[in-house]
């Protein structure tokens, strides 16, 4: 795949003088890159091995702000360093950079050198290996929805984020021309991330003025995550670089479409075998397929909080808007929470429609593939598929539709808690709780404006 790299072809693009940077990132959090940009020197010379960043990266909010409180860090504690490990399988170019290379950094205690439980990698990497340890690789893939704006990131801050110009001036579903004029940033963003070892399919406008998708190959479930990271990233700097904006907020303005980040999965064979597809099955769906979706259904409103992490995530749970509020599955239907795809053949999957393109990919499959293996290891039974329109339906399970209602079904969850470990639980309870507290404290722009002259 072009743009990936080895150490040795990291050594001749340097002699050659085509790569003089190297970034070496982690994945907070919230699903950004975090790190250092290294002289290609120095990383090949030691670099390579670890270098260091303050463990305050993973229990800062969106913010940066140091939030009190984490057992794993603290002003008491001194908010010592991590060790960060390239992964080297991820060495890449970074082609809309000029001379510059990537690699992802794992995250390591400073003094046993062990895995950092809550550090989004980490928890997925557990994940992938309790799956292995069955027989199974995760196979995902997940879209990506933003909106790219006439204003520049500056002007956005300028204007306070208030009265900007989208790209387009109409809904630009599937539009060929539209997407057209639109193309210096998305062909920019479709080659970059081709040059990068990121697989692209396809971008496509969305279903509102100025929304974007991009459709990337599907992978295994840590190269996908990482990938997905990496995308975010890049289309934030190729927009920038051409002077636009680009939004991964789930609901930008209440008045446009939200962003998803829908999520396909399926299960292979560690020989590369589709466990999800049985020919004499209805719909193809093998029992594995059924027991893992039953396992998704069963703990849908546990995992909702790594689909939908922040406050925001919640404005987008709305009916008839593409955004599923009912966690239910059903055949190729788009209003429900989670989709077949691909029935009858060998590409069978389950597309799970309830994350907003502010998800950290990590957590997300992480969370998704814990409850598969639940249901997998319980045997839980597969409810009939659901038929019509879910946003009407009744009697249906509901997601929860707000932050409060998620983190409770997070706190509460033996699932989890068994699958990642009661601190991580903690952790990450303590982060959604950290997040209410910040929104219940700050007066919204519409709390004025509704009720300064008349309340
Ligand atoms: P749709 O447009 O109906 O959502 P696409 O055919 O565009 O579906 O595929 C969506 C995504 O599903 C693509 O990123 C593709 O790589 C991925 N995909 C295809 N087959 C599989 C599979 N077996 N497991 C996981 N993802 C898959």
């Amino acid at each position: 795949m072009a743009g990936k790299l080895t150490m040795d072809a990291l050594k001749a693009a340097a002699a050659a003088g085509e790569i003089d940077t190297v970034i070496v990132a982690q994945v907070d959090m919230q699903g950004r890159l975090m790190g250092k940009r290294f002289h290609v020197d120095f990383f090949l010379d030691s670099a390579f091995e670890e270098t260091h960043s303050c463990n305050y990266l993973l229990a800062t909010d969106m913010e940066m702000y140091t939030v009190e409180g984490y057992r794993a860090t603290s002003w008491a504690a001194g908010y010592g360093d991590y060790t960060m490990r390239p992964d080297l399988s991820t060495l890449r170019r970074v082609p809309w950079l000029e001379g510059t290379a990537l690699v992802i950094a794992d995250v390591l205690d400073h003094h046993t050198h062990g895995e950092v439980a809550h550090s989004p990698r980490a928890l997925l990497k557990k994940q992938i290996a309790r799956l292995e340890a069955m027989g199974m690789r995760a196979m995902m893939a997940s879209e990506l929805e933003f909106f790219l704006f006439r204003d520049s990131f500056e002007q956005a801050q300028a204007k306070g984020w208030r009265g900007l110009e989208r790209i387009s001036a109409y809904n630009e579903d599937y539009h060929i021309f539209q997407t057209t004029k639109e193309e210096a940033v998305m062909r920019a963003i479709r080659n970059g991330l081709n040059g990068a070892d990121i697989p692209v399919e396809n971008s496509k406008g969305e279903a509102d003025a100025g929304q974007e998708e991009i459709n990337v190959r599907y992978a295994d479930a840590l190269t996908m995550a990482d990938r997905h990271a990496i995308i975010k990233n890049a289309c934030k700097e190729i927009a920038w670089q051409n002077g636009h904006a680009v939004s991964f907020m789930a609901k930008w303005d209440d008045r446009a479409a939200g962003s998803s980040s829908h999520i396909h999965q399926s299960l292979w064979s560690l020989d590369g075998k589709p466990l999800f597809h049985d020919p004499q099955a209805e719909h193809g769906m093998s029992q594995t397929m059924r027991h893992y979706m039953a396992g998704l259904l069963a703990h849908a409103a546990e995992i909702t909080y790594f689909l939908a992490p922040h406050i925001n995530s919640y404005k987008r749970f709305a009916a008839g808007t593409f955004a599923p509020t009912k966690a239910i599955w059903s055949m190729d239907n788009r209003t429900a929470g989670y989709r077949v795809c691909g029935a009858d053949t060998k590409a069978v999957r389950v597309e799970c429609r309830v994350g907003g393109a502010d998800l950290t990919p990590h957590l997300a499959f992480a969370a998704l593939i814990a409850a598969g293996i639940a249901g997998i290891e319980n045997g839980l039974p597969l409810e009939p598929a659901f038929v019509g329109d879910a946003y009407h339906g009744t009697d249906v399970r509901e997601i929860p539709r707000t932050l409060r209602d998620a983190t409770a079904a997070l706190d509460g969850s033996k699932m989890l808690r068994e699958a990642f470990g009661d601190a991580v639980i903690d952790h990450y309870v303590h982060a959604a709780r950290w997040e209410q507290q910040e929104y219940d404290r700050h007066v919204t722009d519409w709390e004025v404006k509704r009720g300064f002259e008349r309340a």
